[in-house]
C-alpha cells in the first residue's frame, strides 16, 4: 500500500491542477492519495471527477491544510477524511481565504512603496483560488525583481525579510474542531519546520494533544532520521496517530514528489487505521 498524505494542487499553491495531480499519483502507483490544499477543499471536486471519469485506482482522501495560530507561533493542520461540504468548515474556509487576500493586498502595497511594483495584478490573474506567498514569491520571479523562490522569500518574504507579512488565521483550536465538525483527522503538519526549539515544539505538540488534535506527521522530505526518531518519540508520547506526506507542490521539485518521503514503521498507530474506507487487507503499509 502506497499513500500521501499532504499534497497541493493549483487551487492553493501547487502548480498542477487536480486532473494532473491524480494522475501522476496513478503514474506513481499511489494507492490513497490526500489532497490537502491550503484553506481550500476546491479541488476535491475536480479530483474526484478525474479519478472517476478515468477509472483511475488511486483512491482520493479528501483533505485540507489549514494555517492556523497558537502560542507558538503559526502551524499548519491537515484535516484528513473531511466532508467538503461541512458548513461550519464552509464558512470559515472562506473568512481565511479573504483575510488571505487582504494580506496580499497589503504586501503588494508595500512592494509598491518600495519600487517593486506589479505583484497585485499578477496575482490577480494567477490565483486560481487561495492567495499564497508561493504565489507572491511567483510574482517577484516572474516580473524579474528576483532571481529566484529562495531569493524572494530571503529578499521579501520570509521571517527577516523587507516586508512584514501580517497574517491573523484562525486558532488552532477553532481549526481542530472543524476538521471534527466535518468527520476528519487533525494532523499536525511538518513539525519541525517551525521556527521554534526542541523543547518549545515539545509544549506545542501537547497543547496540540489537548486540544483534540489527533495525528502527527512523522515522515516528509528533508527529515533528516534523527530528527525523525525524534520525532516517533514525541508522537508516541503524546499517543498520537503517525502520519506522513511529500507535501508535493511542483514537478519540478524532485525531492518532494509524491510518495517519495522514508516510509513509516507498520507497527505504530496510524491515521490510515482510522480513515474509513480503507479496507483490511490494505493496512499493511508500503
Ligand atoms: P502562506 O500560507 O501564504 O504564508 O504561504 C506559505 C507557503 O509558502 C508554504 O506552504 C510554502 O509552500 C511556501 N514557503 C514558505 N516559506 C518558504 C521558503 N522559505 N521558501 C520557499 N517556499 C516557502
Ligand atoms: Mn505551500
Ligand atoms: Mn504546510
Ligand atoms: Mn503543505
Amino acid at each position: 500500500m502506497r499513500y500521501d498524505f499532504h499534497s497541493h494542487s493549483h487551487f492553493s499553491d501547487g502548480t498542477l491542477s487536480p486532473t494532473e495531480l491524480v494522475q501522476r499519483a496513478e503514474e506513481r502507483d499511489i494507492n490513497l492519495l490526500a489532497l490537502s490544499d491550503h484553506d481550500s477543499v476546491s479541488g476535491l471536486i475536480e479530483a474526484t471527477i478525474a479519478i472517476e471519469q478515468q477509472g483511475l485506482s488511486v483512491k482520493l482522501i479528501n483533505a485540507i491544510e489549514i494555517s492556523a495560530q497558537t502560542d507558538f507561533g503559526e502551524i499548519h493542520i491537515v484535516g484528513l477524511g473531511i466532508n467538503p461540504k461541512g458548513p461550519a468548515l464552509v464558512e470559515q474556509l472562506a473568512i481565511q481565504q479573504n483575510k488571505r487576500w487582504e494580506r496580499a493586498i497589503l504586501v503588494s502595497e508595500k512592494l509598491d512603496s518600495l519600487n517593486v511594483p506589479g505583484v497585485l495584478d499578477f496575482l490577480r490573474q494567477n490565483c486560481v483560488e487561495v492567495v499564497t506567498r508561493t504565489h507572491m514569491a511567483r510574482a517577484l520571479v516572474e516580473l524579474g525583481h528576483v532571481k529566484d523562490n529562495q531569493q524572494a522569500f530571503k529578499k521579501y518574504l520570509g521571517k527577516k525579510g523587507r516586508v512584514k507579512v501580517p497574517a491573523s488565521w484562525m486558532p488552532m483550536e477553532q481549526a481542530i474542531e472543524l476538521i471534527h465538525q466535518s468527520g476528519g483527522l487533525a494532523v499536525i503538519a511538518h513539525p519541525t519546520r517551525y521556527p521554534v526549539s526542541n523543547r518549545r515544539l515539545s509544549y506545542l505538540i501537547e497543547e496540540f494533544k489537548l486540544a483534540g488534535g489527533d495525528g502527527i506527521e512523522v515522515s516528509y522530505p528533508s527529515l533528516n532520521p534523527d530528527k525523525r526518531i525524534w520525532l516517533e518519540a514525541l508522537r508516541d508520547k503524546h499517543d498520537l496517530l503517525a502520519s506522513a506526506g511529500s507535501d508535493f507542490h511542483y514537478p519540478d521539485l524532485r525531492w518532494t514528489d509524491l510518495g517519495r518521503f522514508p516510509p513509516v514503521d507498520v507497527n505504530v498507530p496510524h491515521v490510515i487505521d482510522k480513515l474509513q474506507f480503507v479496507s483490511e487487507s490494505s493496512l499493511n503499509l508500503q
